[in-house]
């Protein structure tokens, strides 16, 4: 039969860089997005950052990955269409999508703002690796030429923000700036942050704009200086047991951002009374069992926190336009996509990497 003669809307080819198997380097993928709908935003991808999570997430680390795998969830791009329904965008601004493209809506979490939360069928739909909706499709992320994206999930991006700086905003910003606020972080209060790389650079940044003072707990000696740079006023390898100890007790908030299974009990006895261990780094069991004495006794908690809303994405992004807070980036071509997330894994980025994807991702030089 010939369908030639179907009217139903076709998709648009695009591009992107992705794997097929856990074992398997990132390559040129195509494929199609879907076409423009009423309440869509049509997006070329300009820039886009690469988390950690894109290198968990591509070697099946959390045993969920659908294949192939394009990641990328900290996308700013230019609005390239729009649909019918679409008010507040226009073609030719420059906006930005984070961790999700979609959410039921409708349930107590969707109605809170706190669509990571989604308690629907299928949860909140990841802009990248899904989930796998009732009709089995994947979502591909930002390592990639363009997207389409319900309006709700788009963003505005500050004009005073360096574009090229925007991206890690969109989850490294955002998951660490959760925290800050469920917590309700200020003025008088310490904060502890554990691991300066890509989400505990932006934490030191935040925390310290919020007014807290920032103490990095890091297991590389040469990042004190850099740390000290961000915001923070006390800079301490965690490895040195004397130096933990000297600091029991003291702590309002630690945002733990280890992104390996590790031991959470010298960070527990750094907190205060009524003090929380959130935990965004680890989405896996720690590597030993918590002392529960340790957390009763103070009646500390811990805790976790999974990236952030919609409205709290478009807050953060406010609040580093008015603090004038930027990530630390380094622009890489698509095409060094391998090589970065090696160095991700050696703990050699700082402090985020950044494809420039309109300059390097066409079809010709993919
Ligand atoms: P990153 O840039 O690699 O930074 C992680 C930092 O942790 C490193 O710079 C290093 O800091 C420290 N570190 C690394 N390996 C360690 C180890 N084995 N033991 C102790 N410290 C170690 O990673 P990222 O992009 O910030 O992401 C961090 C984690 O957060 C990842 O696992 C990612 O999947 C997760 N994540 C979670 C959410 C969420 O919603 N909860 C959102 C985004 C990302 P020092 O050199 O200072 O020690
Ligand atoms: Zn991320």
């Amino acid at each position: 039969m010939d369908n030639s003669s179907s009217t139903a809307p076709t998709g648009t080819k695009a591009v992107g860089y992705g794997n097929n198997h856990s074992f398997s380097s990132l390559g040129p993928i195509e494929f199609e997005r879907r076409p423009l709908g009423a309440d869509d935003v049509g997006i070329r991808i300009l820039y886009c950052g690469v988390c950690h999570s894109d290198v968990h997430q591509v070697a099946n680390d959390w045993s969920n990955t659908v294949y192939p795998c394009i990641p990328g969830h900290e996308i700013v791009g230019e609005v390239t269409g729009v649909g019918s329904d679409v008010t507040t965008f226009a073609i030719g601004e420059i906006v930005a999508v984070g961790c999700m493209v979609d959410s039921c809506g409708t349930c107590e979490s969707c109605r809170d703002d706190l669509e990571q939360y989604c308690e629907g069928p299928v949860g909140p739909t990841l802009t990248y690796n899904g989930p796998v909706k009732p009709d089995g499709s994947n979502t591909y992320g930002g390592y990639s030429d363009a997207i389409v994206v319900k309006q709700h999930f788009v963003l505005k991006v500050p004009a005073n923000l360096d574009v090229k700086a925007v991206a890690p905003i969109l989850c490294a910003g955002v998951t660490t700036y959760s925290p800050l606020k469920h917590w309700k972080v200020g003025a008088g209060q310490r904060v502890g942050v554990i691991g300066l790389g890509g989400l505990g650079h932006m934490a030191v940044k935040l925390a310290s704009a919020l007014g807290a003072e920032v103490t990095v707990f890091s297991t590389s000696e040469e990042k004190q200086g850099d740390a000290l740079r961000f915001g923070a006023t006390l800079f301490v390898l965690s490895t040195d047991a004397d130096a933990m100890e000297a600091l029991e007790l003291r702590y309002d908030l630690l945002i733990d951002t280890i992104p390996a299974a590790h031991d959470p009990n010298p960070f527990v006895k750094l907190l205060k009374r009524d003090g929380t261990l959130a935990v965004v780094g680890l989405l896996m069991p720690f590597s030993e069992k918590t002392n529960n004495q340790e957390v009763a006794f103070h009646r500390r908690s811990i805790a976790g926190s999974l990236i952030g809303g919609i409205a709290e994405t478009q807050e953060v992004l406010d609040f580093c336009g008015q603090h004038q807070i930027a990530p630390e980036v380094e622009l890489i071509a698509i095409q060094d996509i391998n090589d970065a997330h090696n160095r991700i894994k050696a703990g050699e980025v700082h402090y985020r990497y950044v494809i420039d994807v309109a300059n390097t991702l066409t079809p010709e030089r993919s």
